[in-house]
């Protein structure tokens, strides 16, 4: 008896063991070290093409005259958070990212689409920087729950072209990476605080910035469209990476074929690769093996990129970057 209850007791301990260690494997990220030296330089000069980037999708282009933001998600409540309560904008996580970064004003907001890590914080951001609000009728929706009205607020769909500034800014359907959470649409404003399932996909996005001193593609979710962009033509492609750790190679093969190739750019800066659980004034980390796989997406991408001659780097946090093209590795 007293050995049964011996071998019971063990068993037991084994399997908990085995359970923690599989937890913290999961939770775990993989080292960002390998990619310390990818990382671009902040620019010297502030003329040119500038680029920011706040984590996720969240970024600024900019001319010195004109700033075309993307995404404004600052909030990154944790994981906690997410699964288990209410979420609502973070104004003092917003002003400080906006004031570390100092950006103080954009023309426009473009969202790629109404999940919490692009849209949630859209309309207290389009509002803050006086920029209109583009998105889908989901992100819209976003926007007139947050307080926006209908004037600061543009619904945007496949085709458009909109010019601002030097800017002309082509909108691209393309799909969310495979297997989405919270697919859907948001049919009424939705005013915070909010559960996480409330922020339904809607359409998504991609842009084409056209200005004369460079051509921008930013695709920020990892999916692509057979031929999409053939007729296409970039500098630079901001590329999701988001997820894409745990497709097959096939279909990594492909996505970088038809944004890369297909546009002949020759410069690719992965986006969407951290953990947008942690906030912006902790180091940023990569999202965990839970969910994705940055070694293994950041490993067949550099190798595409080896046999295309084409660069890849990674943006430092807030810093402007100069977006001229590095040479090939
Ligand atoms: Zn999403």
């Amino acid at each position: 008896m007293r050995r049964t209850v011996r071998i019971g007791l063990l068993a037991t301990i084994i399997v908990l063991a085995t359970v923690i260690l599989l937890a913290i494997e999961l939770f775990s990220s993989p080292p960002l070290t390998p990619y310390t030296e990818l990382t671009l330089p902040a620019s010297e000069q502030d003329s040119g093409l500038q680029a920011q980037w706040f984590g996720v999708s969240t970024l600024t282009i900019g001319d010195g005259e004109t700033t075309v933001m993307i995404d404004g998600f600052f909030s990154r409540p944790s994981w906690l958070s997410l699964l288990f309560m209410p979420l609502s904008p973070d104004l003092a996580r917003i002003d400080a990212a906006l004031a570390l970064g100092q950006v103080d004003k954009a023309d426009a907001l473009f969202v790629a689409h109404s999940h919490h890590d692009h849209a949630m914080d859209s309309a207290v951001v389009a509002g803050t920087l006086g920029a209109r609000l583009m998105g889908s009728e989901s992100t819209a929706n976003i926007g007139r729950g947050g307080g926006l009205g209908e004037d600061q607020i543009r619904v945007i769909q496949h085709g458009d072209i909109l010019n601002l500034g030097q800017f002309e800014i082509r909108i691209f359907e393309t799909p969310h990476s495979p297997d989405p959470v919270t697919p859907g649409t948001i049919d009424q404003p939705l005013t915070p605080p909010a559960r996480l399932a409330d922020y339904r996909l809607g359409e998504n996005y991609s842009f084409l910035l056209n200005h004369p001193q460079g051509r921008i593609l930013i695709v920020p979710s990892a999916h692509y469209v057979p031929g999409l962009f053939q007729e296409v033509q970039a500098d630079v492609v901001f590329l999701s990476i988001g997820l894409l750790g745990k497709q097959p190679g096939d279909f990594i093969r492909s996505y970088w074929k038809e944004t890369v190739q297909a546009t002949a750019a020759q410069l690719v800066i992965p986006i969407h690769w951290d953990d947008f659980s942690r906030p912006l004034d902790q180091p940023l980390q990569a999202l965990p093996y839970l969910l994705d796989d940055m070694e293994a997406s950041m490993t067949q991408l550099m190798e595409l990129a080896q046999t295309d001659g084409v660069a890849i780097r990674l943006m430092p946090l807030a810093v402007p970057v100069q977006l001229t093209t590095p040479e090939a590795p």
